[in-house]
């Protein structure tokens, strides 16, 4: 299939799926998504993934309608139903569905899942970026469907003929539209702390991971705009990004100073990526 949708049991191409007008989604966008790629078939981390998921609605108090395993399996196998070698594998539990009041009851959530074919661009085509004012919320490591100041932030790159808009909030950088954003100085890699800011990106982690065992030393500390721009290298990161370098912010050119550190860290990432989504190196462990 082209793409495929699927809400609470009923499957079909998503632009045929419908969606009562009682899901609370539709009129609070209260609920909670996450989002994987998947390549060969096998959903990139999507334990991980699935995991940020349940903690997410844990601290919501949102019902997920499925077990971790449940949800595992039914999209490992819907995503076998569309075409492509590479696709986007999008889920979402909103609290429930009822006539449109604030106040909530302990009901059953409602799944939503959307898996559409996409590759994910060349992880050595360095990133234009440009820079807006954070004027998001204070529940930003909560991945809530919520998401209007990220939705316009994406679409003044776009406008700007950039790839990504970076929030800076009270003099700090805290993290861009749809991605975490690090610096390297010195050989060191430094990114905003996971704090209520941030989303704890689930690539940001394995970042932190590759530099660690790289040997490059991590430091978890807010930074300024000017740091960035003066940075050695600037890395953004994501599920369907994986680790990208930056060459421009606003116009002026930036980074280009430690390709070494850079492509270490890049190529960690996406060759993690490549071997663990191609079929004989998968392991049910992964899963799990
Ligand atoms: N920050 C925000 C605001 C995001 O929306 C995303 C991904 O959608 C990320 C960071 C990156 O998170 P991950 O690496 O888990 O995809």
């Amino acid at each position: 299939m082209k793409n495929l949708g699927y809400y609470n049991g009923k499957t079909g191409l998503i632009e045929e799926v419908t969606v009562p007008i009682t899901d609370r989604a539709f009129y609070f966008g209260d609920g909670v998504y996450d989002a994987v790629m998947c390549r060969n078939n096998i959903p990139y981390l999507l334990s991980e993934h699935i995991n940020r998921l349940y903690h997410n609605c844990a601290l919501l108090s949102i019902n997920v309608p499925k077990t971790k395993e449940e949800l595992a399996y039914l999209i490992t196998q819907m995503c076998t139903r569309v075409d492509g070698e590479e696709k986007f594998v999008y889920f979402h539990v909103s609290r429930g569905s009822g006539i449109r009041n604030h106040e909530f009851s302990d009901t059953k959530g409602n799944l939503c899942i959307m898996i559409k074919p996409q590759k994910i661009d060349p992880v050595d085509e360095k990133m234009e970026l440009c820079t807006t004012k954070d004027v998001r919320y204070s529940m930003c490591n909560i991945k809530t469907l919520n998401l209007l100041p990220s939705v316009l932030a994406a679409q003044h790159a776009k406008n700007n003929k950039c790839q990504e808009t970076v929030f800076v909030r009270d003099g700090y950088v805290t993290e861009c539209s749809h991605s975490n954003i690090s610096i390297l100085k010195d050989k060191k890699l430094i990114t905003a702390p996971a704090d209520c800011h941030i989303l704890p990106g689930v690539t940001r982690a394995h970042l932190i991971e590759s530099a660690k065992k790289n040997g490059i030393e991590v430091i978890e500390e807010k930074y300024t705009p000017s740091d960035m721009l003066r940075a050695d290298e600037i890395i953004v990161t994501s599920s369907s990004k994986m680790a990208r370098g930056v060459s421009k912010i606003d116009g002026k050119s930036v980074g280009g100073k430690d390709k070494t550190t850079l492509d270490i860290l890049t190529n960690d990432i996406y060759s993690d990526y490549i071997s663990a989504t191609t079929p004989n190196s998968y392991t049910l462990s992964r899963m799990q």
